[in-house]
């Protein structure tokens, strides 16, 4: 059995929910993981901030509006009454519980309800729309097996264990969906695994139920070899070895979510991006075995702080370094990227609510230096030390760059600069031309 998981703008319209099920039903009996259609999620965002805000009155225009492309969609999708009576029921429904929100202040467990609607109504769409087309198919409700631990990692055991009994009463199911994105917490409260999370929905059950093979489908033909959004004649790259496709989802390829490569390189699964727009291109295959001698690809992460401690020299060098991270640990922050000396440290981390009192007990142990505004840039590929000329390529192409910080040898597959994230674009490019063109 695979996992097929189909993101947003694959389920975007009633006519792409037909070529999904279309799609999915001639794969065979799989494991369907579906996004919310594309767009909802982020009105589902604004309703509750709208809310958050106590403006009602705009949460329910941006409500009643996203009701109104619903019902569009059950007109377009169903052909028979029964079923389109179905889908009406459930839209109403749902929409009646957003306006029920809009009457009382909110906190986050209602607010984490609401963005979980989005992959609820998708997914019963398409189970509505497959029976219909007379299959079979079995929807199992992501929030009775998807969870996360105490602290907010998922429980793959917790999900192993609680899934199974969904997938043996599925017996007899030509297709089995189920929701991406949403999942309960260690309080049993609804949340979810962060925007984008439906990829790592798909590699946490592909490698609960151990699949042959996880497919993200998506609307471009795989993994490009640097952002086509901001770079003409971007290419895709065939083949990457989980590590080089979990580093370059981690530092912003958009079309992974930053940790859903992580499961499927634990159970040893294949993972395969593929188009729904153009289904018989070849995509991207991520698995175990390694590339020589390659840069695959580039990209970039916004968002991103960096911070310098100049020592003050009352510490010895080694206390100072410990001392220096167990503070970022106290606020469980990651860091993205470091470069130390014998007397100071810079680190690159994402934008933190914590900053401040980050950079107030930082100051205990010296000079403290913020950045802010910042942008990591990741080349990724090949990049074993012994290999001559790959990062002076790399860096060749950022002469006219200013580089805050360079990070090269912590990890066999990557070299990432720290630029300002204004020079983001011309960055990208610059790469493009010197290691691909
Ligand atoms: P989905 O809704 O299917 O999850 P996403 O929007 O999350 O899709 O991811 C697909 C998008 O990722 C593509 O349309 C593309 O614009 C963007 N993207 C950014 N970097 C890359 C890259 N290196 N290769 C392919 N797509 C990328
Ligand atoms: N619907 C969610 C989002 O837009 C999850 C996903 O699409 O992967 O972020
Ligand atoms: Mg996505």
């Amino acid at each position: 059995m695979d996992v097929m998981k189909f993101g947003g703008t694959s389920v975007g319209s009633a006519q792409r929910i037909k070529n999904v099920a279309l799609l999915a039903e001639k794969a065979g009996k799989n494991i369907v993981v579906l996004s919310a259609m594309s767009g909802t999620t982020n009105s589902l965002v604004e309703i509750a901030e709208r809310i958050c805000e106590s403006d009602a009155g705009a949460a329910l225009n941006i409500i009643n509006e996203l009701e109104g492309k619903y019902r569009k969609h059950i007109e377009e999708l169903y052909s028979s009454e029964e079923y389109a009576g179905l889908a009406l029921e459930y839209v109403s429904g749902t929409f009646d519980c957003l306006r029920a929100f809009t009457r009382k202040p909110i906190g986050p467990k209602e607010e984490k309800t609401i963005l979980a609607q989005g992959e609820l109504l998708s997914s019963h769409m398409m189970y509505w729309h497959i029976l219909e087309q007379g299959k079979k198919a079995s929807l199992i409700p992501a929030l009775e097996f998807m969870r996360t631990d105490f602290n907010g990692e998922p429980d793959l055991d917790y999900i192993k264990l609680h899934i199974r009994p969904f997938i043996n009463s599925s017996a007899d199911a030509d297709i089995i969906i189920t929701q991406g994105y949403i999942c309960r917490n260690f309080y049993d409260e609804i949340d979810n695994l962060q925007r984008g999370g439906s990829d790592y929905s798909a590699t946490l059950i592909g490698a609960a139920v151990n699949a042959g093979e996880i497919q993200i489908w998506t609307d471009i033909d795989g993994m490009h070899n640097n952002d086509p959004r901001v770079v003409e004649g971007t290419v895709p790259v065939r083949h990457l070895h989980f590590d080089e496709a979990a580093e370059l989802g981690f530092f912003g390829a958009k079309i992974l979510h930053p940790t859903c490569i992580l499961p499927a390189k634990a159970a040893n699964i294949p993972v395969r991006l593929l188009s729904t727009i153009d289904p018989s291109a070849p995509g991207t295959l991520i698995d175990g075995f390694p590339d020589y001698g390659k840069i695959k690809a580039v990209a970039a992460k916004d968002n991103i702080v960096a911070i310098n401690i100049l020592s003050s020299r009352t510490q010895l060098p080694y206390g100072f370094m410990r001392k220096v991270y167990e503070i970022f640990e106290s606020y469980q922050v990651g860091i993205d990227m470091q470069c130390s000396s014998e007397t100071s440290i810079s680190v690159a981390i994402g934008r933190n609510p914590h900053l401040d009192a980050i950079v107030r007990d930082l100051k205990s142990y010296g000079s403290v230096n913020v950045c802010e505004g910042m942008c990591i840039i990741c080349v990724v590929g090949d990049m074993e030390w012994h290999n001559t000329g790959f990062e002076s390529m790399a860096a060749k192409a950022l002469e006219d760059i200013p580089v805050r910080m360079i990070s090269y040898g912590g990890s066999r597959n990557n070299i990432s600069f720290l630029i300002r994230e204004e020079d983001r674009i011309r960055t990208l490019n610059a790469l493009n031309k010197r290691l691909f063109q």
